[in-house]
């Protein structure tokens, strides 16, 4: 499971601070020093495990642990509060346009599980009362327009598709016209990914989010990928903007580091996790829940 080896390295360090009475500066060096070990073996970005040590270094050697009662208990909180700020303090929720429609994009690589997620989304949605539009703009891809109208009946949802011979912009801004005529609540918009960032994908991708000024853009990572998660995310929230990140693969044998880095280097939140590949395995993120399960 996600976060094993992590948890398992953090609960030894912590089994030792417990069961010392007083701490002494040492003693939280050392602490700090495995913890730091445990992050990084879990993939967690470098520059992060610094910053993220550095503040635990600063609260823990201060007078609140060591003339505490219970130091040790008071270092385990202060790595539980800081590894829920490193993931984003709290859950945040998808934006809603006032009134009107709210446009979605998915965006990411190819595989990641834009299609999926889509489907997992627009699900989610409708069962929150919403009338979903899925729009197929994967165009390059003949297979990704069927999977997303096999999803569609799958959950009842309407699929838009103009087939491949229109450009994703014009299926974009046609889909959001039909939406209106129609009366939908929200336009979940599926798009091309590549196998690798390229200039032209994010053109197209740009070229879409100016036509339709989407609510979110949610993009997609796939947690198996490690810190390539996260330089992805950088390259697409530099050109895009992105309001906020899907992480999939959450269910597979991940270290995790993807999801306690890229909050911290990006500045955007995971809104959702993926936690396989059935519809209904789509979940909110919730940092301290996370932080607590790592901490076990
Ligand atoms: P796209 O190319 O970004 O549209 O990616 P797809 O939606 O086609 O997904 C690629 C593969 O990843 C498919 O086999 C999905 O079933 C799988 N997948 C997507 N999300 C998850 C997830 O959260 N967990 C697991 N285990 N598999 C997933």
């Amino acid at each position: 499971m996600i976060f094993d080896g992590l948890s398992n390295k953090l609960q030894d360090t912590f089994k030792k601070l417990r069961g010392k009475g007083k701490l002494t500066e040492k003693d939280i060096k050392e602490a700090t020093r495995e913890i730091k070990i445990a992050l990084l073996e879990a993939d967690v970005n470098f520059k992060v495990v610094k910053d993220f040590i550095k503040k635990i270094n600063e609260r823990a050697v201060g007078v609140e642990v060591l003339q505490s009662l219970t130091p040790g208990q008071q270092v385990i909180k202060i790595v539980n509060d800081e590894l829920t700020s490193l993931m984003g303090k709290e859950n945040t929720k998808l934006e809603f346009s006032k009134k009107g429609i709210t446009p979605i994009m998915l965006v990411g690589l190819q595989g990641a599980g834009k299609t999926t997620t889509g489907g997992k989304l627009a699900n989610l949605l409708k069962e929150k009362g919403k009338k979903v539009l899925l729009v197929a703009c994967d165009v390059y891809r003949p297979a990704a327009i069927k999977q997303l109208q096999v999803l569609g009946q799958q959950i009842s949802v309407d699929v838009f598709s103009l087939g491949d011979k229109e450009s994703p912009v014009q299926i974009a801004k046609k889909a959001i016209e039909h939406a209106e005529h129609n009366l939908y609540d929200v336009v979940i918009v599926d798009t091309a990914g590549r196998l690798h960032v390229d200039e032209q994908l994010m053109d197209e991708l740009y070229n879409i989010k100016n036509e339709i000024e989407p609510v979110e853009i949610l993009l997609n990572v796939d947690a198996m990928t490690g810190q390539d998660a996260v330089t992805v995310a950088e390259s697409f929230n530099e050109k895009l903007d992105i309001t906020g990140i899907i992480m999939t693969k959450l269910d597979g044998d991940t270290r995790g580091g993807a999801a306690l880095s890229i909050t911290a280097v990006t500045g955007k939140h995971i809104k959702f996790v993926g936690m396989g590949e059935k519809i209904a395995d789509l979940e909110p993120f919730y940092p301290d829940r996370m932080a607590s399960r790592i901490l076990g």
